[in-house]
């Protein structure tokens, strides 16, 4: 089966090529921020629903006007695709994937995306449009043989690094059918704790960094506004950041491909991060463990070697209910690791018992061919559910 991978590599551009980026993420923040405005007001103004190709044509007589030419000084294709990618943000969040779009700023992550109609490339060397060069790219890991890429896009981060992603179709091979079944739980002490009672990832491992981004943080406070100083300790906190969410995301990448691997079946509880995240003292253990970035390499690992991953409702009572018995308890607090069913005697390790839950729940859900997709699920207060079971895509 065809499947779509990225490839991500970093690249030094030199001063020319920086500078025709620099302009390029200007544009497509421009437009993307203007495009936003403008799909704002037309659905609360005046209650219309503008879609990308609407934003599209707008965009043309936005290039015409004399304010925002300097918008033809780039390639329109990445303009094209900004558009894109809101009208894709805008499809999750009326979906009840994501929260609402929120405007693009200069100080963040920046990224612009060419089609195919807008790259060359030549024996494995890529050359932008608008540029006399290709791109000095480190090939750490090779990409597959006579691979023709589809898109490619180029970020900077907050570190100032530069990195492209070059997405290729490519033919991956399920991996043979193991039996095995697996229920995981996101815990606070552990990222992942298995039904078979494995701990995987320990959030200090994450957090090694954070008195040295403690300390960077408060040199940046203390530096004049405007200053260059100032711009350069901003520079050594996004550095830290950066190596941070790094050795995080490198984790979750090892432990997906392995928990995918071994397993047929995997079954996970979906989360509202986002409610969690509200409850200040949880706050910062979830966004460490980064649950749903994990959760989110799992579903296409297991689309690419063809597993079955189980979402639960995040309604399902996965801690409070007894494995042994089905007992479920009124309460259970958060610092209570492990207890003793009223019901049956049990004495249950508290993250262990969730697992066993969620794989039970998982293998029920996907024996009876209903799927749970709790991401269409949507929790204001005050508002009800939407649905509990939505169908799966
Ligand atoms: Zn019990």
């Amino acid at each position: 089966m065809k499947q779509k991978k990225a490839y991500t590599y970093r690249f030094y551009p030199n001063d020319e090529q920086k500078h025709i980026l620099a302009q390029t993420f200007g544009c497509c923040r421009y437009v993307y921020n203007w495009a936003l405005r403008e799909r704002t007001d037309a659905y609360y103004q005046r209650g219309e629903r503008l879609y990308y190709e609407g934003t599209a044509e707008r965009m043309v007589l936005l290039k015409k006007q004399e304010e925002t030419m300097w918008l033809n000084e780039v390639s329109s294709v990445p303009l094209q695709q900004s558009l894109r990618h809101l009208d894709k943000s805008f499809r999750n969040f009326f979906e009840g994937r994501a929260n609402y779009p929120t405007f693009k700023k200069k100080h963040n992550q920046q990224s612009a995306t060419y089609a195919s109609n807008a790259f060359t490339w030549k024996a494995g060397s890529l050359t932008l449009a608008k540029m006399d060069t290709p791109l000095d790219i480190t090939f750490h890991r090779s990409l597959p043989d006579r691979c023709k890429p589809s898109s490619v896009t180029v970020t900077k981060d907050e570190a100032e690094r530069y990195f492209i992603s070059i997405l290729v179709e490519e033919d991956i091979k399920p991996l043979e059918v193991p039996p095995k079944m697996i229920g995981l739980d996101l815990g606070l002490k552990s990222m992942v704790i298995t039904s078979d009672g494995q701990t995987h990832g320990n959030p200090k491992y994450f957090a090694r960094d954070e008195k040295k981004l403690a300390h960077a943080q408060r040199q940046h406070a203390k530096k004049k506004k405007g200053s260059k100083n100032r711009n350069k300790a901003r520079l050594k906190v996004a550095r830290i950041h950066q190596k941070m969410a790094d050795r995080r995301k490198d984790y979750q990448h090892k432990l997906s491909t392995h928990v995918i691997r071994e397993n047929q079946v995997v079954c996970v509880e979906s989360l509202q991060v986002k409610n969690m995240v509200a409850n200040h003292c949880l706050a910062k253990a979830i966004s460490d463990v980064g649950w749903s970035e994990f959760v989110r390499q799992l579903e296409y690992k297991a689309e690419w070697y063809g597993r079955t991953l189980v979402k639960i409702d995040k309604w399902y009572p996965s801690s409070k209910r007894c494995f042994d018995c089905g007992h479920v308890l009124d309460s259970l607090s958060l610092d209570v690791r492990h207890w003793i069913c009223p019901e049956c005697g049990v004495a249950h390790d508290r993250d262990i018992n969730a697992a066993q839950n969620i794989l039970a729940a998982g293998l029920a859900v996907a024996a009876c061919g209903e799927a749970v997709r709790p991401g269409a699920v949507k929790t204001k207060s005050g508002k009800p559910p939407r649905s509990r079971k939505a169908s799966q895509r």
